[in-house]
């Protein structure tokens, strides 16, 4: 009798074992696609290995081969259960999410052609660290790459955040000579064509988002990541994995080229650099030199201005002198609608979301009252819900509030607002007022670019905040061809000087530092535990449970439990969340003894989920 292992992509670890019926038997290899019964109910599994015996009596038989030919290389089959075992889920979770969405409710084969898996080589990864802050200047780099890796008949892999960036790279690979380009992106209509003609080695260049890590590459040569340090390349749903390290994962399995493209130099990079098992360069290109103030808010604002303006006596001066020598300005503030909250000063209410633990933003444009959370949104009301009175008022400065004010204060300037990644038109405007999504366009450069509102970002209680607020800041100068002017309380801040000097190691040295006296990433690897339950109390009960087990599990040496708290917010969507925060120095070990506290707490009714690394 012969026996096959199969995972099956639910929350419960595998491998299951089925029996195969004679006329399968001739044909079934690992990688292959079965239809099986799991439970009640039919459902398609993955073969991980083909087996003479099973130590399991009465096994099952599986119902049918849905493939002639493995849809999962070997490649694949290792990495997608390594990714498992990194991030606490399951083999069959992983494999779901590596594969494109048409193929799991496929119940039919596919055409797979004949696969010419090379075998893994034995040399080591080679890893280039790409730090250049100009969009362009790091794209000119990649295209040189990418002719050299197929002039070598292999086939390379580049990720981009969003898709309209893949389009727009689609378009500049499109001039190396020989490339066959396919892009690959969740969701796409045309995901499965696109994903066959990879595997059967049709194309040579593939374009695409943090999925695509998983492509069917038959002959890697390279991998590439631009903006290795977005966030988007952390899925947040399970598994919760994150492509730039599946990316690293990927290479050191195969000992191929990884090229991580990057605006200033990342802190888990910096680590990676010291992996005594890769071959590790950096390509850096300086910055250009720009006039950078960092004006003290703290004076300037001093009884000249009203406390609820953004724009300083001493900005506005500025402002008005670029602008009069026909200068253009960006004017940066990130944070949404008119005023972040709203309340009653009669009676105290608040205005808040009643599915989330949250304020409502007051657009005033659109005179909305809207969840930055789940899409919830009221007309803004007039009077008072609780006790009718119009003393409702709203504070907390909104992208909006600094808009009229610039209006105010500049009347015969041409201004645009930029909120949204899509928008264009930007180009005949002498004043642009935009968030960060500034940085994902190809924008036009300013002569002068204004930072406001910085410290609501670096004082975020996010051990991350400082390095998050100096990637902005490096993104932001690339924008500016005279002048920064950053307002801030902080003016002594190493974030500030750093930028200021042109000298990142001012930056790197202090805050590796406190990471390492802390014992934060990237030193050591955070796990948060996730629960969430629309019945708060059993929630509630089912952290304190999985808390006291997880204590008492760990020897403290794999893992160290830091806290159990409600999450912030508490409440989305009607759910309410708690977290469990572990850290550790293996994210193997650290799985594994989650994986075995998740099976010894009881837990129906509650989604647990393990975000390992969070963002
Ligand atoms: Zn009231
Ligand atoms: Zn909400």
């Amino acid at each position: 009798m012969l026996y096959v292992k199969i995972v099956i992509p639910i929350p419960v670890d595998g491998p299951f074992d089925y029996s195969v019926p004679a006329a399968f038997v001739p044909r079934v290899v690992p990688g292959m696609r079965a239809l099986v019964t799991f439970g009640a109910r039919k459902c398609v599994g993955y073969i991980v290995g083909v087996s003479k015996q099973s130590s399991i009596k009465n096994v099952k038989p599986i119902i049918s081969l849905l493939d002639d030919a493995p849809i999962l290389s070997k490649e694949l089959l290792r990495l997608t259960k390594l990714v498992s075992q990194y991030y606490c889920c399951s083999w069959g979770e992983v494999i779901d999410t590596a594969l494109p969405w048409q193929s799991r409710s496929c119940k039919k084969g596919l055409e797979l052609g004949k696969a010419q898996e090379n075998l893994p080589k034995t040399s080591r990864a080679s890893i280039t660290s790409l730090i250049n802050a100009d969009r362009q200047g790091r794209w000119d780099f990649y295209l040189n790459e990418l002719r050299k890796c197929i002039d070598l008949g292999k086939q390379a892999l580049i990720l981009l955040p969003d898709i309209l960036k893949v389009a727009r790279f689609k378009e500049r690979a499109a001039e190396i000579p020989n490339a066959v380009i396919s892009t690959l992106f969740r969701k796409s209509p045309s995901e499965l064509r696109e994903w066959l003609k990879i595997r059967n080695r049709e194309v040579n260049i593939i374009v695409g988002t943090r999925s695509a890590v998983f492509a069917p590459l038959q002959n890697q040569g390279l991998i590439i990541i631009d903006e290795e340090t977005d966030y988007v390349y952390k899925q947040d749903q399970v598994p919760h994995y994150s492509g730039r390290q599946v990316a690293i994962m990927r290479a050191k399995l195969n000992g191929t080229s990884l090229i991580l493209g990057s605006v200033a130099r990342p802190l888990e990079t910096v680590l990676l650099s010291r992996d005594k098992n890769i071959d590790f360069n950096e390509v850096a290109v300086e910055q250009a030199v720009r006039d950078i103030f960092i004006l003290d808010d703290r004076t300037y604002f001093k009884g000249n201005t009203k406390k609820t303006e953004q724009i300083s006596r001493y900005l506005q001066g500025v402002i008005d002198s670029t602008l009069s020598n026909k200068g253009s300005v960006l004017v940066y503030f990130d944070k949404k609608g008119f005023a972040s909250y709203g309340s009653c000063l009669k009676c105290g209410y608040e205005l808040e979301c009643p599915r989330c633990s949250v304020n409502l933003v007051y657009y005033y444009e659109k005179n909305i009252l809207s969840c930055s959370y789940c899409n919830y949104s009221i007309a803004a009301p007039r009077l008072c819900p609780q006790c009718n009175s119009d003393y409702i008022r709203y504070e907390g400065i909104g992208i909006e509030k600094v808009e009229s004010q610039i209006y105010r204060l500049f009347p015969r300037a041409r201004i645009v607002k930029l909120e949204h990644a899509q928008e264009a038109g930007s180009s005949y405007a002498d004043i642009v007022i935009a968030n960060k999504n500034i940085l994902s366009l190809d924008s036009k450069k300013f002569d002068l670019v204004c930072v406001l509102n910085i410290d609501s970002m670096l004082s975020r209680i996010d051990f991350r905040s400082a390095e998050k607020t100096l990637l902005l800041l490096r993104g932001l100068l690339n924008l500016c061809t005279a002048k920064m002017i950053i307002q801030t309380s902080m003016p002594g801040h190493y974030v500030f000087k750093s930028l200021k000097n042109n000298n990142p190691e001012e930056f790197i040295l202090p805050e590796m530092d406190f990471r390492k006296q802390l014992g934060f990433p990237p030193y050591k690897h955070l796990a948060v535990i996730k629960l969430r339950s629309p019945d708060e109390n059993k929630v509630s009960d089912c952290a304190n449970r999985f808390f006291e087990v997880i204590t008492k599990e760990t020897d403290g040496r794999s893992l160290e439990v830091l806290s159990l708290k409600q999450a912030q917010p508490f409440k989305i969507r009607g759910n309410f969340y708690w977290n469990i925060v572990t850290k550790g120095s293996r994210p193997l070990a650290m799985s594994a003894l989650i994986k075995r506290c998740l099976k010894k707490v009881s837990h129906s009714g509650i989604i647990i989920t393990i975000d390992m690394d969070p963002v």
